[in-house]
C-alpha cells in the first residue's frame, strides 16, 4: 500500500527488512546495542560484524542507548548504506511512558536520518515482537509520529517493511484512519 504525506511517500509492505535498498534501515535494537533476537539478530546476522564493532565502539563513548533515542552505523554487508538502531519500550500495561517512548523512538529516528541527509528510510514495527507493545496502539504511535514529521522534513520515501500479513494488515488498518 502506497500513499503520499506531502511530498514524501509512504509504503507499508510486507518483507524483511535486510534485504530493503532504502537509504537507512531501522533496527529494533536494545539498550546494550549488543545485538539480540528477532529483526536485532536478522540486521547484525546479514550485515555482518563491522555493525556489531561500531556498536561497540558507540557503547565506549556513550555508554548504550536509552529507551526512545537512536544511534546511527554503517548496513555493513546489505544493501542499505545506513542502519539507525533505535530502542523502543517494553510494554507494561501502558502506565510507564510506554507511548511517548515508543513516539520518541521514531521521532529520533527520523530525526537523525534527517540530520544526516538520508531521504528513504526503512522501519520495522518497533517494540510489537518481544517487548510485547499491542500492534493496534504501536501502528498508529508510528504512522501519526511518522505523519507530522514528514509535515516539516521531506522524505523521498518512509517504508514499512512489516514481517507477517497479520502486521501488515495492522498498520493499513491504522494508515486508513492516519493518512487520508
Ligand atoms: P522488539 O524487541 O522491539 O519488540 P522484535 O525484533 O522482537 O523487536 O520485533 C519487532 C518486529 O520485527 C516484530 O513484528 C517481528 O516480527 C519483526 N521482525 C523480525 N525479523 C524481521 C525482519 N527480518 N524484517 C522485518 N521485521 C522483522
Amino acid at each position: 500500500m502506497e500513499t503520499k504525506i506531502g511530498k514524501t511517500k509512504l509504503s507499508l509492505i510486507q518483507g524483511d527488512i535486510t534485504l530493503q535498498k532504502t537509504e537507512a534501515i531501522v533496527n529494533a535494537a536494545n539498550t546494550s546495542l549488543l545485538g539480540g533476537g528477532g529483526v536485532d539478530g536478522a540486521i547484525h546476522r546479514a550485515g555482518g560484524p563491522k555493525i556489531l564493532e561500531e556498536c561497540k565502539a558507540i557503547r565506549a563513548k556513550q555508554g548504550g542507548c536509552p529507551t526512545g533515542e537512536a544511534v546511527i552505523t554503517s548496513g555493513g554487508n546489505m544493501k542499505t548504506k545506513y542502519v539507525i538502531h533505535t530502542v523502543g519500550p517494553v510494554w507494561s500495561g501502558g502506565n510507564r511512558g510506554e507511548e511517548q517512548l515508543l513516539r520518541n523512538a521514531y521521532y529520533n529516528s527520523l530525526d537523525l536520518a534527517r540530520e544526516k541527509g538520508i531521504k528513504s528510510v526503512s522501519f520495522p514495527s518497533i517494540s510489537t515482537g518481544v517487548y510485547r507493545f499491542p500492534i493496534d496502539k504501536a501502528s498508529r504511535i508510528a504512522l501519526n509520529t511518522v505523519k507530522e514529521f514528514v509535515q516539516d522534513h521531506n522524505f523521498v520515501e518512509v517504508r514499512f517493511t512489516l514481517f507477517s500479513e497479520r502486521d501488515l494488515k495492522a498498520y493499513e488498518d491504522a494508515s486508513k484512519e492516519i493518512c487520508r
